[in-house]
């Protein structure tokens, strides 16, 4: 399928955004919403198309639909990220289907599930692009050393923000790049219970307290990469980093 612009007045400039998403009804009104918003956004309706159009577009964002004919959507995020980073926003047909993409690791950095309002699609897709605009303006800040990116040592647990790697007892831990802005949120404030709404301004720059399950999920891929221990749950309120003791 060719890639059809937004109908309507696509905007010369503004973010590109690219929709993968088979449901042509969906696709079409999320392109005309964004478009609407100032983004030059494209929608394909299948996995190898949205792949191609990736290539093609170089987008700011890309929202991709999970089950798309022939590859589909964790195919269409690995791929995608394989050839650049670009922010990705997930979306899924259950709650319980967002749990086991983070848990699989696959990258995307946050998620919603269907029946979605417009309004809400639009508040965090201009959240993931600020957040991609912070991230670039830190890369060039780190070039010149800044202070604010000394490593964080915990324990066995070691953060380099300046290279963005996470080990643990010496073991290099792969992690998804909203799950490291996450950890090092935490790890900024040990042993300080930080609300999901605080952590979701923080890492994910939404002030909009829906998408805590997003909060959830990835504090489970935290945990399953670098262990169960060093993030505890606090019931009802949000998450605390437990530095673990040195010496074992
Ligand atoms: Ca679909």
């Amino acid at each position: 399928m060719a890639t059809t612009p937004a109908p309507g007045r696509t905007p010369a400039e503004g973010p590109v955004v690219l929709v993968v998403e088979d449901e042509q009804a969906i696709a079409l009104a999320v392109a005309r919403r964004l478009a609407a918003e100032g983004m030059r956004a494209h929608a394909v309706g299948d996995g190898q198309a949205g792949v191609d159009a990736a290539a093609r577009l170089q987008p700011d964002l890309v929202i991709l639909d999970v089950m798309l004919p022939g590859i589909d959507g964790l195919e269409v995020c690995r791929r995608i990220q394989a050839e650049r980073p670009v922010p990705v926003l997930m979306l899924t047909a259950r709650d319980d289907e967002t749990d086991m993409l983070v848990g699989l690791g696959v990258g995307a950095d946050d998620y919603m599930t269907k029946p979605f309002s417009m309004r809400e699609l639009v508040a965090r897709s201009k959240a993931l692009l600020r957040r991609a605009t912070r991230a670039r303006e830190a890369a060039a800040q780190a070039s010149t050393a800044s202070p604010d990116l000394a490593p964080i040592e915990a324990g066995d647990v070691l953060i380099d923000r300046a290279q963005r790697r996470v080990s643990r007892a010496g073991q290099d831990a792969h992690l998804t790049p909203t799950e490291f802005d996450l950890l090092v949120t935490l790890a900024s404030s040990p042993k300080t219970v930080l609300t999901r709404e605080r952590l979701l301004a923080e890492v994910w720059d939404w002030v909009d307290a829906s998408g805590t399950r997003t909060v959830d999920s990835h504090v489970k891929a935290l945990r399953r990469k670098l262990g169960a221990d060093l993030i505890r749950t606090v019931h009802g309120v949000g998450y605390a980093f437990e530095p673990p003791a040195s010496d074992e």
